[in-house]
């Protein structure tokens, strides 16, 4: 057939429209959608055409325009079980929430809520009160706001007082956080100017001191929340950077990053700095994020001194990045569970991070025995991420599913398992897929082992 031919043997839109599949969208779909929708097929098969590919059948066509209207109809964003062991998986959406933060966020939305209305007055409220007390109680600081992640709260922190003016740094510490996300960036997003010290691996006290000037307004300490310089290095301690600010009249910026507010010792980890530590050290301002370690929704929350809170409160970016009433919720139960001491207990990020090698043994046994000969469990570990604890790992049991007979089976069946709903998410070494009950939810352990055993007797293994 010569291209001509081959481009008049595509059906018209009146003819794939008459067709029944096409007919029973009509009532779910908009009649301009789907037209649309055919048109931008027929384009294509237009095109393919002129580069001498053979032309479509006409059902061919109907079932590609049925499957790009259904897929065009489901929500992107979706519920899936994170089987990885890294605790706090960026990719994945960071922290779960606790069950008290879920419902209250449900609560405020599904209805009207007393956002910025105050019940006893019956006149206009605060929308930050509430917040800013309970992170005062938990934290020991003066004064507190949240806003929409720890990215615009250094932006803020930085353009409402140091616009302009010159914030010192230790060379190892103007790092890259992830996603483009850079320290150096956001400064000069500020209008900060930012006074390197030190060199990638050592930095001392008398280095910061020495580039005070006139025109410094803090020192800015961030922890290098993602990697870790090992071997001849050399940081200098947050109380001596504390000591030479109060000699030198400048102000204290801490990054502390994952908004750590418990100890991390007792389960084997490294110390993470705590945001109370800062505080009690004398920070002018710590800034974190509220769905790292803290175990909450995205925000950003910026704790410390009253008299510089005053300023980034009535600063213009703050109605900029203010956080709605949804994720304000989540954050305030979450700080309640802080508040009443039971955090661990409650907020999953920690269940997860203290659950003990017995209980996850346990899980892994059980989920092995109803699996089969090829699967077994073996020691591992779990991570912590999300920018949090470099190197910090937990000792942990996985269950293991032995690919090796073949090549890429290991690849095929995470994928098969990708491809579920709710999808289970695993990861492969050496053609073995492991799975790690520890980051995933005990709810979900009947959904973790049926999609594995179909996805097991699917691949035949
Ligand atoms: C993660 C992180 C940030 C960025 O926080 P977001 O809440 O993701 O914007 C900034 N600084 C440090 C040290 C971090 O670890």
């Amino acid at each position: 057939m010569c291209m001509e031919n081959k481009l008049r043997s595509l059906p018209g839109v009146d003819k794939i429209l008459e067709y029944s599949e096409i007919k029973d969208l009509v009532k779910d779909f908009p009649h301009n959608l789907i037209v649309d929708i055919i048109r931008e097929n027929m384009a294509f098969y237009r095109t393919s055409i002129t580069q001498g590919k053979q032309p479509p059948s006409p059902d061919e066509i109907v079932s590609y325009v049925v499957k790009q209207l259904l897929a065009l109809s489901q929500p992107r964003l979706r519920p899936l079980i994170n089987a990885t062991g890294v605790v706090l998986h960026t990719n994945l959406g960071r922290a779960p929430l606790s069950e008290l933060a879920v419902d209250a966020m449900i609560k405020v939305s599904s209805g009207y809520s007393n956002l910025e209305f105050d019940l006893g007055k019956g006149e206009r409220g605060s929308r930050h009160g509430y917040i800013e007390s309970l992170l005062c109680r938990i934290t020991g600081a003066e004064a507190g706001v949240v806003v929409n992640n720890n990215a615009s709260a250094l932006l803020l922190g930085l353009t409402a007082l140091a616009k302009r003016k010159e914030v010192i740094i230790s060379r190892g510490q103007a790092v890259e956080i992830g996603g483009g996300f850079r320290i150096p960036e956001v400064m000069r997003q500020s209008g900060a100017k930012l006074i390197e010290v030190g060199t990638t691996n050592r930095t001392y006290i008398d280095d910061y001191e020495k580039a005070i000037s006139s025109r410094t307004v803090a020192l800015m300490r961030v922890h290098t929340s993602n990697f870790k310089v090992v071997g001849f290095s050399q940081s200098v301690a947050l109380e001596e950077i504390v000591a030479l600010s109060k000699k030198s009249h400048v102000l204290v910026f801490d990054d502390v990053g994952s908004g750590c507010l418990l100890d991390t010792a007792p389960f084997g980890l490294e110390h993470e700095p705590t945001v109370q530590d800062s505080i009690a050290q004398g920070v002018d301002l710590a800034f974190f994020s509220g769905d790292k370690l803290l175990g909450g929704p995205q925000a950003g929350i910026i704790v410390g001194k009253k008299i510089y809170l005053d300023k980034l409160k009535k600063h213009p970016l703050m109605r900029a990045m203010r956080l709605d009433k949804t994720r304000l919720a989540a954050l305030e139960a979450t700080l309640i569970h802080y508040l009443k001491g039971e955090a661990l207990v409650k907020i999953p990020v920690w269940q997860m991070i203290s659950m003990s090698l017995t209980e996850i043994e346990q899980r892994a046994q059980s989920w092995a025995g109803c699996l089969g000969n090829n699967v077994k469990v073996v020691s591992g570990e779990s991570v912590i991420g999300g920018g949090s604890m470099p190197g910090a790992s937990l000792p942990t049991r996985l269950v293991a599913v032995n690919c090796s007979r073949k090549s890429n089976l290991a690849e095929k069946l995470a994928g098969w398992l990708r491809d579920q709903d709710p999808p289970v998410i695993g990861r492969i070494s050496e053609n073995i897929l492991l799975i790690d009950p520890r980051t995933v939810l005990p709810a979900e352990d009947p959904i973790v082992i049926k999609t594995l055993q179909q996805g097991l007797k699917h691949l035949d293994l």
